[in-house]
């Protein structure tokens, strides 16, 4: 506990699970426990959070369409001394969730702002991507309408970072076919599903691999998901490690079988790009 989590008049801004809800933070359930109420994006699916765990307390709906009047509303409590306690959906509020409104409103008022951190989708999905975490860009949802979709690929074309974007199930083949028409078919995409659930799930592959794999088996479109996409021109040889497993794995093969099919089989058992494995086979030698 801070000394600030016992004084009055602050707002947190509490990250829930994302779908284990093991996940919470005891500093997480300590607040929402002594706030005086809380503001969430859906109060029915917060309330089942908080029934989970055993948590009464009286919940204001805060989303996208109540935002501006709420946020001023709500400020007045705060000057007054209440503590609310922000949360949405699943994950961390403001990250493609609502909340922006009435953080600006507060930094403006000086108003004490305390972030209790947790899981966000983002960032647990480019951390096991496999793809350079070192600088990244987030972009959540591209527009759905594809005029807009297709404008702001052709901006991010040449972006070099690794780039997140939030997509759901119903647009994830539009979106591919968009990006590889874009970006190209080479570009290498990690598609990152169903995090911290029993059916988590990771492959990657580049965009046309991916959207084959994908039509393979349409189940393979279901669960929330996250695409963590390789940045314009990023040398994968230098940064995508190749680990002295797939190394051992890729030799063992190569005994038994031409280079081609050693690579091939390797490249399906790790989810890695065959010519990735070929350059690096094209380097060391082996
Ligand atoms: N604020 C949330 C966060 O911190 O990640 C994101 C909210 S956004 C409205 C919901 C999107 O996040 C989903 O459509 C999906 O792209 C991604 N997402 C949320 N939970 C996820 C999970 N368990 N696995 C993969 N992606 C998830």
């Amino acid at each position: 506990m801070k000394n600030q989590d016992l004084k009055s008049g602050n707002l947190y801004i509490i990250a829930t699970p994302i779908g284990n809800y093991n996940d919470i933070s005891k500093r997480a359930l300590i607040i929402l426990n002594k706030v005086d109420y809380i503001l969430a994006e859906d109060t029915r699916k917060t309330g089942i959070l908080l029934k989970y765990f055993k948590i009464k307390k009286k919940l204001y709906s805060y989303y996208e369409y109540n935002e501006k009047k709420n946020s001023t509303f709500f400020l007045k409590k705060i000057k007054k001394g209440h503590n609310i306690a922000l949360v949405s959906d699943s994950g961390t509020p403001l990250i493609s969730d609502p909340g922006y409104r009435i953080i600006k409103l507060c930094r403006q008022k000086d108003i004490n702002i305390i972030p209790i951190p947790g899981p966000c989708a983002a960032i647990l999905a480019l951390i096991i991507s496999g793809l350079p975490t070192n600088r990244f860009c987030y972009e959540g949802f591209l527009s759905h309408k594809k005029n807009k979709r297709i404008q702001r690929l052709n901006e991010l074309k040449l972006e070099n970072r690794t780039l997140i974007i939030y997509e759901s199930t119903h647009r994830l083949l539009k979106c591919l076919h968009d990006i590889k028409k874009i970006f190209g078919k080479e570009r290498y995409i990690v598609l990152i599903k169903e995090l911290t659930k029993k059916w988590e799930n990771i492959y990657g592959n580049n965009v046309s691999n991916l959207i084959k794999w994908i039509k393979l088996d349409l189940n393979r479109l279901k669960g929330e998901l996250v695409l963590v996409i390789s940045g314009y021109n990023n040398s994968e040889l230098n940064n995508y490690k190749i680990s002295p497993k797939i190394i051992k794995t890729f030799l063992l093969l190569k005994k038994e079988l031409s280079t081609k099919k050693a690579i091939q089989i390797t490249s399906d058992i790790f989810s890695i790009k065959k010519n990735l494995l070929y350059k690096f086979y094209i380097k060391k030698k082996y």
